[in-house]
């Protein structure tokens, strides 16, 4: 009998294949002393952390964006010399190699579990970094994907990036995941590499390995076992892209819809050109800020952003000024300890008091900007209200800025977005965070994905809501969160109103294409379908079957 699992769809694509278990956990090597030569213990778990310091570095090299910083800093943690230390210490006590690096693993974990929401994520980063280097030692092959010999689609908890690092996309079909939301690490992955996947998807634990499975990604659905009929009237086709014309953004109709990137570095900029992005809409200025314990020079700040603006000539490149606190901590901003960060002063507010900080930051884009032929435009993260806006409209046109918008990831922004485009220039809809404070959920809670969803209707009234406040000023509202890259959503969010999607260059060109093979009219019906969902797994299903 065939069984139905529901999850968050990425991607449109359905394929057919078999389960291909995933085991994420090593097991506890046993305590004990007996028998362990001290001296070579030490000498072992010290090979051990280096080899899988170099293989994560050799990972690393061949990575790029969010997954590359993740298993940079993976490195560091193999290569970290308070940890090796600390298992030389336990090994000299006689504790057995394998033993040793589990605890003194054990005991980073606690402190990076006590270290706020940001770091405490970053905990499954270690535990993969700890079992890596006790498969290692104990002869054992190391978590993560196992190498396919024959196409199958991935089952696992989550994945690692170090997991995803390794895998041949040619014999991975398809990735269903019991934890993770729209921009967990598996959907990015997914997302990027245009494979079909459902994340957030409880049960999936339960799937025996080479079990067959019905991947819909669309519908947001797995079917366990499906029958011949349900194969076949599901028909399989994987979401790989189709051949990129390049073209500007426009539904089949010919309406205009910019099609730009989002930027978080160098690299970035150059897979927004060869991605023939329309210009940026998202330039993440925090890839300069992050990390550092003092604030990069004006100097600095400029060369940073004149590299980002100068391939986009005659293009639009909308700068965000520094988006600290909360999921971006900063160090050399020092912002006090608070309850909850993400409600907190992050964004704009960790900017306003003292504002200098600010200041050189719109002195230094302003510069940028009159040495290159971009036309660009700067916005702040994080606006709650008229207050913020005005303040900061004020101290951009202060520096000669003169297209000056504001994100709006706050429902109160949204609710109120008529005042707040009477005077802001712009307004571009950051959905990560909308999601998360109008769900009230971490965005960063793998349990809570199910809510950290664009295709929540209550997001959507909110996108709506500013969409039209913008038609009514006749100013530029655009998307810049993960719903953009979502080809179905997209055409939602035409069908709303937005004028401009902004994402990761590589969902650039299936976005395009999606957009191409619709009419306006179809995206105003099929946003009017997502609308009047009464769940974010309704709309998708029904904006997926009016698409089919
Ligand atoms: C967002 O919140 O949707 C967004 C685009 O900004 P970030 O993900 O950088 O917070
Ligand atoms: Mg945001």
């Amino acid at each position: 009998m065939s069984e139905r699992l529901r999850g968050l769809g990425v991607g449109t694509g359905r394929v057919v294949g078999p389960a291909v278990v995933v085991s994420s956990s090593m097991p506890e090597p046993p305590p004990g002393a007996a028998g362990a030569e001290p001296a070579a213990e030490a000498a072992d778990a010290a090979v051990a952390l280096q080899w899988v310091a170099g293989r994560l570095g050799e990972f690393a090299a061949t990575a790029t964006g969010e997954a590359k910083d993740i298993l940079d800093a993976q490195v560091l943690f193999a290569a970290d010399p308070g940890l090796a230390a600390d298992v030389a210490e336990r090994t000299g006590a006689g504790v057995p190699a394998a033993r040793a690096v589990f605890e003194a693993f054990g005991r980073y974990r606690e402190l990076l579990g006590s270290a706020g929401d940001y770091i405490a994520a970053r905990v499954t980063d270690l535990d993969d970094v700890r079992d890596r280097t006790i498969a290692r030692l104990l002869g054992l092959p190391p978590p993560g994907v196992p190498y396919l010999d024959e196409p199958g689609v991935l089952v696992a908890r989550d994945l690692a990036p170090a997991d995803t690092a390794t895998l041949d996309p040619a014999r991975v079909l398809g990735f269903v995941t019991a934890e993770g939301g729209p921009t967990s690490h598996t959907a990015i992955i997914a997302r990027s590499l245009q494979i079909p996947a459902i994340v957030g998807c409880a049960g999936a634990m339960e799937i025996a390995a080479g079990t067959r499975l019905l991947v819909d990604a669309g519908a947001g659905v797995v079917v366990v076992d499906p029958s011949e009929s349900q194969i076949a009237s599901a028909g399989s086709h994987p979401n790989r892209p189709h051949h990129d014309t390049g073209r500007p953004g426009a539904t089949a109709d010919g309406h205009a819809v910019a099609l730009l990137a989002n930027v978080g570095g160098p690299a970035d900029a150059a897979a927004a050109v060869a991605a023939h992005a329309e210009g940026v809409g998202l330039l993440r200025t925090e890839f300069l800020f992050l990390g550092r314990d003092e604030e990069p020079s004006v100097a600095e700040q400029v060369a940073a952003y004149a590299d980002v603006l100068g391939p986009f000539a005659g293009s639009r490149v909308v700068v965000r000024t520094l988006d600290a606190g909360a999921d971006k901590p900063l160090p050399f901003l020092s912002l006090a300890d608070e309850a909850n960060p993400a409600l907190g002063r992050r964004g704009l507010r960790a900017m306003q008091d003292p504002p200098d900080v600010l200041d050189r930051q719109l002195a230094a884009i302003a510069t940028a900007a009159r040495s290159c032929s971009a036309v660009t435009w700067v916005m702040a993260p994080m606006v709650a209200d008229v207050e913020d806006t005005r303040w900061f409209l004020e101290r951009a046109r202060g520096h000669a800025l003169d297209v000056v918008g504001v994100m709006v990831e706050i429902p109160a922004a949204a609710l109120q977005a008529g005042a707040i485009l009477e005077l802001a220039d712009f307004a571009s809809l950051g959905t990560n965070d909308l999601a998360q404070y109008a769900l009230a959920a971490d965005r960063l809670s793998g349990p809570l994905g199910r809510f950290q969803d664009p295709w929540q209707p209550a997001v959507l009234r909110l996108v709506q809501m500013t969409a039209d406040a913008g038609a009514r000023q006749r100013k530029p509202v655009g998307v810049c969160g993960e719903a953009a890259a979502d080809p179905m959503l997209a055409c939602v969010l035409v069908g709303l109103g937005i004028g401009s999607l902004s994402m990761s260059a590589s969902a650039i060109p299936v976005v395009r294409g999606q957009l191409a093979a619709v009419g306006y009219d179809e995206c105003v019906r099929l946003a009017e379908l997502a609308l009047g969902a009464v769940s974010a797994v309704d709309a998708r299903a029904a904006v997926a079957d009016a698409l089919r």
